[in-house]
């Protein structure tokens, strides 16, 4: 049976979900086109479009299994590519203002190792391999400084895409189009010029700013760290660092602040916001360490989340997704995995439409609640972080005094018992959904020592 849904699909934009997708596509397509606005060269590069390649970038694991699955030897190529393994916890220290430790709260002091390895790199360098996986499947082409301007649109069906190339205005038609253009993607615009609604959004306003340079990392020294991070308990401190091992023995430095406490984009004032961290540790490491890059500065005033799950109609063969869906605060390091869960979430449905010849009609419905299942998980989880301020604004998800002792005792375990670190680091990393951390017989371990915390506010 062919497994074929169409002829033509075409993805809006190159970057981490419109190369991923198109992999996925390229199953179920003859054709897939991505069309991007930027200039792309064959090596790691920061793109006009995705000045965020500048910062630090981590994929979690949930991600990284994706990737494994769609590309052979991903990993392997990776690293060969100069990605450097490390594994967790070993390799993750988090500096806290009373000394170091191993876990995303602190309170697991002693280094683990959890059983699995993951990757640092530049964006850039993820970016370019990715790339050279999904332009090596025979059937997808990219089409570099191409600005997709709107959608053609007929009776409810989107046929085709209308885009600028150097200045010369063209068309392409197709079965489906898939719009991978991030955040400033332009579908709320489209779908009102032909008579759609736009999807409600969730904003949380999380006022965050990022600083990041490079340094040549002194001797090629491994052993502070492959990921290593900086800060302190909020809401008390505002500021915190991280800085990751990437290729050619350089380290990338991010450093990052909220509420007005934003870091410097000059060399000195740089400094002194390392100084003043909740430790001393990253001044300590990167006294005396040459300087390699600019320092570039990045504000994120917003977390975004498009709800078009919610929207009554929609037109047929259109899909949205990644970034263009859900944009997190990016310092919990989900907004790359969340696009190629997607996209996996994107491949299943494909499957079972190839496999049940039921071809593409309504596939937005059936898509958009999915993408709002995987990004619920990242969303929540770094909502909660984010409302541990009392100066972050918008909606927050609701949060029982139960359910928050439930989660202070959850965390006082995973210092006793490397298995539930295991479980919470999986929830984390977007690999198995937070309901396994209501499982037995974790959930009796849990409830027998309710009692201790009877008061759950954090001091
Ligand atoms: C400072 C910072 C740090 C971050 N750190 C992490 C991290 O550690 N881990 C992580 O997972 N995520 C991180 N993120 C988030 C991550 O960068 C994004 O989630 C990821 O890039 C999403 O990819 P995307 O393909 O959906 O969108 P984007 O990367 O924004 O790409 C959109 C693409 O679409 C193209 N495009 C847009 N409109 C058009 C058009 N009309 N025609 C043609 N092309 C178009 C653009 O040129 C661009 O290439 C961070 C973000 C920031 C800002």
């Amino acid at each position: 049976m062919s497994s074929r849904l169409g002829e033509n699909a075409v993805v809006i934009g190159g970057s981490i979900a419109g190369l991923v997708t198109a992999r996925v596509l390229s199953d179920y397509f003859e054709h897939v086109t991505i069309l991007e606005r930027d200039h792309i060269e064959p090596r790691p590069q920061v793109r006009k479009s995705t000045p965020q390649g500048h910062h630090l970038h981590a994929v979690l694991r949930g991600g990284l299994q994706v990737l494994s699955r769609l590309y052979p030897d991903f990993t392997a190529v990776l690293e060969g590519m100069g990605a450097v393994p490390g594994r967790i916890t070993l390799d993750a220290p988090l500096y806290l203002p009373d000394g170091v430790a191993y876990s995303l709260t602190g309170t697991v002091k002693e280094p683990r190792d959890l059983g699995f390895q993951l990757y640092s790199q530049s964006r850039g360098l993820l970016e370019h391999c990715i790339r050279q996986y999904s332009l090596a499947v025979p059937c997808i082409s990219l089409e570099c400084d191409a600005t997709v301007d709107g959608l053609i649109h007929r009776n409810g069906r989107v046929e085709g895409v209308r885009y600028r190339r150097d200045g010369e205005p063209l068309s392409l038609s197709s079965d489906l189009v898939v719009d991978c253009g991030g955040r400033g993607s332009h579908a709320r615009r489209w779908l009102a010029e032909n008579g759609f609604e736009s999807p409600p959004e969730s904003v949380i306003g999380v006022d965050f700013a990022y600083s990041s340079t490079k340094f040549i990392n002194p001797n090629h020294a491994r052993e502070s760290g492959t990921l290593v991070a900086f800060g302190g308990p909020p809401p008390k401190y505002t500021r915190g660092a991280a800085l990751v091992l990437i290729e050619d023995g350089v380290w990338q430095v991010s450093v990052a602040g909220r509420f007005g406490d934003y870091p410097p984009d000059d060399a000195a004032g740089f400094m002194n916001f390392v100084k003043d961290l909740p430790t001393p540790k990253l001044y300590e490491m990167l006294e005396g360490a040459e300087r390699v890059d600019e320092i570039a500065h990045y504000r994120f005033p917003t977390s975004v989340l498009r709800h078009y799950e919610r929207l009554e109609s929609f037109p047929e063969r259109f899909i949205v997704l990644g970034d263009a869906i859900c944009s997190f605060n990016p310092v919990y390091g989900q907004g790359m995995s969340s696009a190629i869960l997607q996209a996996d979430a994107l491949e299943h449905i494909l499957a079972e439409r190839a496999a049940q010849a039921s071809g593409l009609d309504a596939l937005a419905a059936a898509f958009f609640p999915k993408a709002a299942e995987v990004v619920s998980t990242p969303w929540v989880l770094a909502a909660n972080f984010d409302f541990s301020y009392p100066q972050t604004k918008g909606e927050r998800p609701p949060m029982t005094p139960d359910t928050m002792r439930y989660v202070l005792i959850l965390d006082a375990l995973t210092a006793e018992d490397i298995e539930v670190q295991k479980t919470v680091s999986d929830v984390f990393n977007l690999v198995r959904p937070p309901s396994v951390l209501w499982d037995e017989p974790l959930r009796s371990r849990v409830h027998e020592r309710m009692h201790e915390f009877d008061h759950p506010e954090r001091s």
